[in-house]
């Protein structure tokens, strides 16, 4: 089944208490994007400057990533954004965002894109997803990701938004700033009144919980020890979980436990390293093995 993902790629200056990096690649449509690569094919919409080198793009194929819905702006420059993390390694601060060519990204998909089955709108302007989804013809399932900011200063589109998706991943705070609610479980109930027929609230160390009208499930992070880096730890985690539902093309129970499972299993990977250097080292065996373990840590 074909899963597309439209997002952000950018390059990212990234500061650790242990070390620090200098534009390399991020965004949430790469670390989305490879995330899922580990389940099946996936098709990528973004935008990126001249600056953007061509190994990438090579990198992207090798991995079974179409990446020809992403737009090269001849003279432009790829967004840029820089985060600092503090002593715990969970809570950041970002020090700079230049749009720069994603302030005026307008996706175009290529025709080959416009049947894709599975959907994933990650993090970006809310009317980038409405105008996505205007291009697509009946999708199975469309699930967004959106952040603090677009609830700021874009929620009238996030509400147009919201009421054409099946599924909304979102962190804890931001799903209880969408909702003037304190607790999360009230917060993501309300959350499925403004049109999404679940909710996935990420909870960064502490895991994840699906919602929905008639079910909850919950999964914990994988205890990790090694933590290098956990930017793009969202986007992984929505990456591993929609690309494995990709793969089984329904969403049964089963398949939503597992997706959650998989999405845990393959962010815990990223954080890892910077950028997509973990991932390069694994592959979908290695996943598994990690699978085995966390299913004798977990069952009971
Ligand atoms: P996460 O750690 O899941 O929040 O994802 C971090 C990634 O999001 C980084 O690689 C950034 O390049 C990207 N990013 C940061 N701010 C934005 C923004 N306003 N819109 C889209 N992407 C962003």
């Amino acid at each position: 089944m074909t899963l597309l993902i439209v997002g952000s790629v950018a390059f990212d200056t990234i500061e650790t208490p242990i070390a620090k990096r200098e534009n390399i690649l991020g965004g949430s449509a790469p670390f989305f994007a490879y995330a899922a690569s580990f389940f099946g094919p996936v098709q990528m919409v973004g935008v990126v400057g001249e600056d953007w080198p061509e190994e990438y793009t090579e990198m992207f194929r090798q991995q079974g990533i179409d990446s020809s819905g992403l737009e090269i702006v001849p003279g432009g420059k790829t967004f840029r954004w820089s985060g600092k993390y503090h002593e715990n390694m969970n809570d950041r601060e970002t020090l700079d965002t230049q749009l720069n060519v994603l302030g005026h990204f307008q996706p175009k998909l290529p025709e080959s894109f416009r049947r894709a089955q599975y959907v994933f709108l990650a993090n970006g302007a809310p009317s980038t997803g409405l105008s996505v989804l205007d291009q697509i013809q009946g999708a199975d399932l469309v699930v967004a990701d959106t952040m603090d900011l677009w609830i700021n200063i874009a929620r009238d589109d996030l509400n147009t938004l919201l009421k054409r998706v099946d599924g909304l991943v979102l962190n804890d705070s931001e799903a209880k700033m969408l909702t003037h609610e304190l607790n999360t479980i009230t917060a993501a109930k309300k959350i499925l009144n403004l049109g999404p027929k679940f909710v996935v609230v990420k909870k960064g160390e502490h895991g994840a919980l699906f919602i929905s009208e008639y079910e909850t499930y919950l999964v914990p992070a994988f205890p990790t020890e090694n933590v290098v880096d956990p930017t793009g730890a969202g986007d992984s985690f929505a990456g591993g979980m929609m690309g494995y539902i990709a793969s089984q093309g329904n969403l049964n129970s089963e398949t939503i436990k597992n997706a959650l499972v998989y999405g845990t299993l393959v962010a815990s990977f990223g954080v890892e390293g910077f950028s997509l250097d973990r991932y390069k080292e694994i592959d979908r065996a290695g996943i598994d093995q990690r699978l085995a373990l966390f299913r004798k840590m977990t069952s009971f």
